[in-house]
């Protein structure tokens, strides 16, 4: 069995030698358990927080140990009447090639249905980043028909679900992303009615002119993924009772300061500012991955991978992920 521990801790940026390969000895089964194979990691950005010592609105990944993370694989043995060899799981195992579930843990392994959505979807669109993109969108920017979205992050995990769930509501969804490939990817594939490459745009003035054309309107909601120049930008084109999901702010996830430049617009334009964390809103998650995998089986609801082969590539993936290397969901694949 396979694992990634975290051996120590990033100053600054985070390196390859933070992560160490170990080897351990895959467990025998005691009554009551499951075993189970991955198949596929979860890369996510959350997990460059757990990497610190300092609080956060989670614990710190412990040193010397797995690294957190979701997954998604197959039960391969089991001593537990409530799941048989061959049942399709996702979990929280970790950077691990095995996982071994006891008896009163077994709330959490997950048994998904794998007729009409992939595996691998339940870590993305029909998963966690999925039921981010919904949360955010529907239970704070709450659009109405007819008004704009904007999104940062666009072509990501999250980001490609906040457009798309836009759309479908009748609104005009519009992105930021990284590079010419994943703006045509959003705009030509997703839906979305526009994208703009923010790294064309070196200042504030050319990205919120950028935004203006885009956004003829005004901006009425904005999913906040990055931070920075971007958030400065939307604060300038953000419409009186306009609201802001404040879901991520990557640009800042190395310990870089994230300053506003313009707070005051936020009484000026009586704004409605509510940052999140998804996983305490456990109570919605069924309504929202209806949806969601719905829209998946159907097609309505599309999504990209970028996929790194085998444990050891999984550090590496990582860093690229926080770099915007990856394109849509970041996983690992295991099998
Ligand atoms: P993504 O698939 O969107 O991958 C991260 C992307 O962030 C990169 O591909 C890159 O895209 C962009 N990025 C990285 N650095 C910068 C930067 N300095 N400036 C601008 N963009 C940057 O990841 P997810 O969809 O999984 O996550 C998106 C956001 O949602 C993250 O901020 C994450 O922390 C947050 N999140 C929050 C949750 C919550 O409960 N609040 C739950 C899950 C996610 P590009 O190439 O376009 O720049």
């Amino acid at each position: 069995n396979r694992q990634i521990h975290l051996v120590s801790r990033p100053q600054g940026e985070a390196t390859a030698s933070n992560f160490k390969l170990v080897e351990a000895a895959v467990p025998e089964l005691k009554d009551g358990q499951v075993l189970v194979r991955n198949h596929f990691l979860s890369l996510d950005p959350y997990m460059r927080g757990r990497m610190n010592e300092s609080k956060s609105y989670a614990a710190a990944q412990p040193l010397d140990a797995v690294m957190i993370g979701g997954t998604a694989g197959e039960v391969v043995a089991s001593k537990n009447p409530h799941f048989a060899v061959g049942d399709k799981v996702v979990g929280m195992a970790g950077w691990q090639e095995y996982q071994l579930v006891d008896a009163d843990q077994r709330g959490v392994l997950q048994k998904v249905d794998t007729t009409h959505v992939p595996l691998s979807a339940y870590l993305g669109p029909v998963g966690m980043p999925g039921v981010t993109g919904w949360y955010g969108l529907t239970q704070i920017i709450a659009p109405k028909a007819g008004e704009t979205v904007v999104v940062s992050a666009a072509s990501g995990a999250v980001g490609s679900v906040v457009g798309q769930l836009a759309k479908a509501r009748g609104c005009r969804a519009v992105g930021l992303a990284g590079g010419a490939d994943k703006c045509a990817y959003v705009v030509d594939e997703l839906g979305f009615d526009a994208c703009i490459d923010y790294k064309e745009h070196k200042d504030l003035k050319s990205l919120s002119g950028a935004l203006k054309a885009a956004c003829p309107d005004g901006i009425d909601g904005y999913f906040e993924n990055v931070g920075g120049m971007i958030l400065d930008a939307v604060m300038l084109r953000s419409n009186a009772f306009s609201r802001m999901a404040f879901c991520g702010m990557i640009s800042g996830y190395n310990g870089e300061p994230i300053p506003m430049l313009n707070p005051s617009l936020i009484l000026v334009n009586r704004m409605k500012l509510e940052g999140f964390i998804v996983s305490e809103h456990m109570e919605l998650w069924p309504q929202a991955l209806k949806e969601l995998g719905t829209a998946v089986a159907t097609g309505k609801l599309k999504y990209r991978e970028t996929i790194a082969q085998g444990i050891a590539s999984a550090p590496e993936a990582f860093l690229g992920l926080l770099k915007g290397k990856n394109f849509g969901k970041q996983l690992v694949k295991l099998v």
